[in-house]
């Protein structure tokens, strides 16, 4: 599912209504844009309809966390995938619901404010109990006696603590959505006991958008990652909380082609020898005569920086990776026609594991390391390369490796 968010404009007030992974603001009221920074963990609530005995102020929000991305589990032969989409209850309150169910996307949520009335139960089950009972319904990890996997990675597109308001009533406890009663007796003394007001720092902050090199306005189409600047052809990702000049290059395409963003992660490894591509190449038993130029190349894996369906993901990660090759080196410029940047770095840093195994041709030596493996990103690259559309597919230009055009969900020309 996909939440929208109503969001005040920062600068005039005026409400916003986005994506939940947008990060542009656009405001058709005051006419200024900003960029939006979460804290590491996004706060939103559902919004409240209270009868009319109970206030704002008498309010609590009980914490649900909100997990959406994929789960990819390997049993020493496979790499099996699911989609996990769901909220789970973090507040260890017993018999309230455990999921929020259809419930957040059917309505837009608030960004929770210091302003905000009523206490927030603080979270008191940990994040990685909650995801380990929400991965457990997904297919790849329940049945697990016949699917034993030997490692499981999540790459969250989304991760986040939804509030659902609550109010107590006559000594008993009512959903602040829909005024049904949820618990026939609870002392709301110690619900106040368990909460805390709304933070500052809970809030998002935001950031101008006006090029740091120039002081042009930049774009960023299709709730891309990467903001640019036609004017003096650059292009910047946010970190930690300002914009820094993105080390990205591009591979000279044709005239009418679309450039496709992919992270280019070298990584260096411990718990194994895998230094070199030559390394990786023996690891996962390709079929290819081992090079000196391999051997003295530094392992890197090439993967989409764009969302994509985890089949589609790992075969591109495969395919680019292998073929990395074939790639001419690239150029500083960020002109032409872009696809959006919608995966970060870290999150494609988490799929290396993942991807590795999806190489492997033979699975023996994995098996054995793949335990003992950790890889290390030092300075994630973006490389555009160039896709010509043919029809169902894209094409890469210079390597031929197709992706289905339906993988590409903005187009290859935006
Ligand atoms: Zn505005
Ligand atoms: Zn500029």
């Amino acid at each position: 599912m996909e939440l929208t968010v109503a969001q005040p404009c920062p600068t005039c007030g005026a409400e916003i209504v986005l994506r939940e992974d947008e990060r542009l603001l656009r405001c058709d009221y005051c006419d200024v844009n900003n960029y939006m920074v979460h804290s590491s963990l996004p706060r939103f609530l559902l919004p409240a309809r209270l009868p009319t005995h109970i206030q704002q102020r008498d309010l609590f929000y009980l914490p649900y966390l909100r997990f959406k991305g994929v789960v990819y589990t390997y049993g020493g032969q496979k790499v099996r995938h699911s989609i996990i989409d769901t909220t789970r209850a973090g507040s260890g309150l017993e018999k309230i619901p455990l999921s929020l169910g259809l419930r957040p996307q059917v309505m837009n949520i608030l960004p929770v404010t210091a302003n905000t009335p009523g206490g927030f139960i603080k979270q008191s089950v940990a994040a990685k109990t909650v995801f380990k009972e929400a991965a457990k319904l997904t297919t790849v990890v329940s049945g697990s006696r016949k699917n034993k996997f030997i490692h499981m990675a999540f790459i969250g597109e989304s991760l986040s603590r939804i509030y659902l308001p609550v109010y107590c009533h006559r000594g008993a406890l009512y959903d602040g959505v829909t005024r049904r009663m949820l618990l026939e007796e609870v002392v709301s003394d110690n619900l106040e006991a368990l909460s805390v007001a709304g933070r500052k720092e809970w809030e998002p902050k935001f950031i101008s958008t006006l090029c740091p090199g120039c002081g042009d306005p930049m774009e960023a189409a299709g709730g891309s990652l990467v903001m640019i600047c036609t004017n003096c052809d650059s292009g910047w990702l946010e970190q930690g909380g300002r914009f820094e000049a993105a080390d990205g290059l591009t591979v000279k395409g044709s005239a009418d082609c679309g450039y496709v963003p992919f992270w280019y992660l070298k990584t260096t490894t411990a718990g194994a020898e895998l230094a070199s591509f030559a390394d990786f190449l023996e690891l996962t038993n390709q079929p290819v005569m081992i090079r000196k130029s391999h051997r003295e190349k530094q392992l890197a894996f090439m993967v989409p920086a764009f969302k994509a369906n985890p089949r589609t993901y790992l075969q591109a990660a495969r395919n680019f990776t292998l073929r990395q090759g074939l790639f001419p080196d690239g150029e500083r410029t960020f002109k032409g026609h872009r696809y959006p940047v919608t995966m970060p770095s870290g999150e494609a840093a988490q799929s290396i594991k993942s991807v590795l195994a999806f190489c492997a041709v033979s699975h023996v030596k994995i098996r054995e390391l793949i335990g003992r493996l950790s890889f290390t990103v030092a300075a994630p690259k973006l490389i555009y390369l160039p896709f010509r559309d043919a029809g169902h597919d894209v094409i890469q230009e210079q390597s031929g490796i197709s992706i289905s055009a339906a993988a590409l969900k903005y187009g290859l020309k935006m």
